[in-house]
């Protein structure tokens, strides 16, 4: 390969990034996904063992918030976590077929500024509003 197209093939690397590059960006975005819901499933099966265990004692318990605000909070993680998880699949997905960073709104590409901050999305930030 000369210099001149060794410039050209970063330059074009860097206008467009390759499917490598978002595939790794989407699978460790699927990985720390997954591993969050394992947290979360595992402290709603702590809490809930704790509230089986008669600790629900919300009104009595000035200290901390009670076991059925606690238990809310982590069902509200765990379904934010689990609509991660599928857009990272989806997104996993559309990459295999080629429609990654591809608005599915206004089939705009989505400017890479914005499939930097989140890889997952699959809409431009005008159709997400
Ligand atoms: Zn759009």
């Amino acid at each position: 390969m000369t210099e001149a197209e060794a410039v050209g093939k970063q330059l074009e690397s860097t206008d467009q990034a390759p499917d490598g590059y978002w595939r790794d960006q989407l699978q460790s975005a699927l990985d720390s996904s997954i591993d969050e819901l394992a947290a979360i499933e595992s402290d709603l099966t702590a809490t809930r063992a704790l509230r089986g265990n008669g600790g629900d004692d919300d009104e009595h318990d000035p200290d901390g918030i009670p076991l059925s605000s606690a238990l809310q909070l982590l069902e509200g993680q765990k379904v934010r976590t689990l609509n991660q998880i599928r857009l990272a699949a989806s997104a996993l997905e559309d990459l295999a077929q080629g429609r990654h960073g591809i608005c599915k709104k206004c089939l705009q590409r989505i400017p890479s500024q914005r499939l930097e901050i989140k890889p997952t999305t699959g809409t431009c930030v005008k159709c997400a509003r």
